[in-house]
């Protein structure tokens, strides 16, 4: 069993472990009212703790490290003393028939009783020879562990989609959790999954002994309910048609939309924009990169960086209008100021909306 907060040697203070449970209340999007009783749920799981068996698949092991550099690592320690971490071959020391054996026995001894994370896609090509793991075919390595879980957790877009292992042409036909074995997967992607997202979801199910809401593609509502397009800092260049055509280009007096470059804030649903990266540092728009769509069932999307088709619809009307003056004269009639969603949304062809409308997103 690997004990990741003991193995760190960080003690939680009382008043530590209540402002841990609050940012806790906060990343599910609970009042503070549900602090106490999340402090006491958490404490209760610290008696009897949970068994997780995490397997890795086809994938780059990114979404561990990301775990592992949880900006909020109070938190990320105080859910690991909660965990029981039976199997893990990135973090756990035990290798060779000393690994396969612990698998084997926590499958064993917590049946019905342990969450199964899965990290990586699942190479189903020729039966899953593409992937083995101690001899097995990771397919039927998840395909056995699932059969007794409490919960399956895709984390990554691996995982959850098929990610970049699945991108074309796919040769060993890599595929989702889901598609593989069926049932209810809770996906959490990501390329890499966000720390909190991961932290979050796994107290979520803990604290309530079932799976939080999800959407249509199995991401928990809480952190996939919003779409990047409507909550991004340069929205109001996409408002103006002012769009950055060269990357680095800065343009005056505002920030330039990053749609010409391929941004796909219009189709993607996470909540970067408030969550931001790296302890809260920045997220890839503000930083001047397109959104990738990288929690996106069709993420990696070929080619990169070129407007998605409902963008490059935009550009080209707002280009067209530019050239008429009614741009223009909307931008001036705002005074030069930053249009926000609300200021634009009546006066200018909205592509986030007719985006949401093809997703068949409410
Ligand atoms: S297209 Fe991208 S950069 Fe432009 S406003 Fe939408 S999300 Fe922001
Ligand atoms: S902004 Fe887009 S590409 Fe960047 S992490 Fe969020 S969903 Fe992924």
């Amino acid at each position: 069993m690997i004990d990741l907060a003991r193995a760190l040697r960080k003690d939680i203070s009382r008043r530590s472990f209540i402002k841990y449970s609050a940012t806790l209340a906060a990343m599910l999007g609970l009042s503070d009212a549900f602090v106490p009783k999340i402090a006491a749920a958490v404490e209760g799981m610290a008696n009897g703790k949970q068994p997780v068996i995490w397997l890795h698949g086809a994938e780059c092991t990114g979404c561990t490290v990301s775990f592992a550099n949880s900006h909020h690592p109070g938190v990320a320690e105080l859910v690991l003393d909660t965990l029981s971490l039976q199997y893990h071959e990135t973090l756990m020391a035990a290798s060779g028939h000393v690994a396969e054996k612990a698998l084997e026995e926590a499958m064993t001894r917590f049946k019905g009783k342990y969450i199964l994370v899965v990290e990586g896609a699942i190479p189903v090509k020729d039966d899953g020879i593409y992937c083995r793991i101690g001899g097995k075919t990771f397919k039927s390595m998840v395909e056995e562990a699932a059969t007794n879980a409490a919960y399956v957790v895709a984390v990554g877009t691996c995982a959850s989609f098929g990610g970049i292992p699945a991108a074309d042409p796919n040769p060993t036909q890599c595929k989702g959790v889901a598609d593989v074995i069926g049932g209810t997967v809770v996906n959490i992607p990501g390329c890499p999954a966000h720390p909190d997202w991961i932290v979050g979801t796994i107290v979520s199910i803990l604290l309530f002994n079932k799976v939080p809401e999800l959407d249509k593609h199995g991401r928990p509502m809480p952190f996939f309910g919003k779409q990047i397009h409507e909550n991004c800092p340069r929205r109001g260049g996409y408002e103006q048609g002012r769009f950055v055509k060269k990357f680095g280009e800065e343009l005056p007096d505002i920030e330039g939309c990053m749609g010409a470059k391929g941004c796909r804030g219009p189709i993607t649903y996470a909540d970067c924009p408030h969550r931001l990266w790296n302890a809260g540092t920045n997220f890839c728009i503000a930083a001047s990169a397109p959104c990738a769509g990288c929690v996106e069932p069709s993420f990696p999307k070929l080619p990169l960086y070129e407007p998605i088709e409902e963008v490059a619809k935009f550009i080209e009307e707002s280009e067209a209008s530019q050239d008429e003056g009614s741009i223009s004269t909307f931008a001036a009639s705002l005074g030069g100021a930053v249009a926000g969603a609300a200021a634009g949304a009546g006066a200018v062809y909205f592509a986030g909306e007719k985006a949401r409308e093809k997703e068949g997103v409410e």
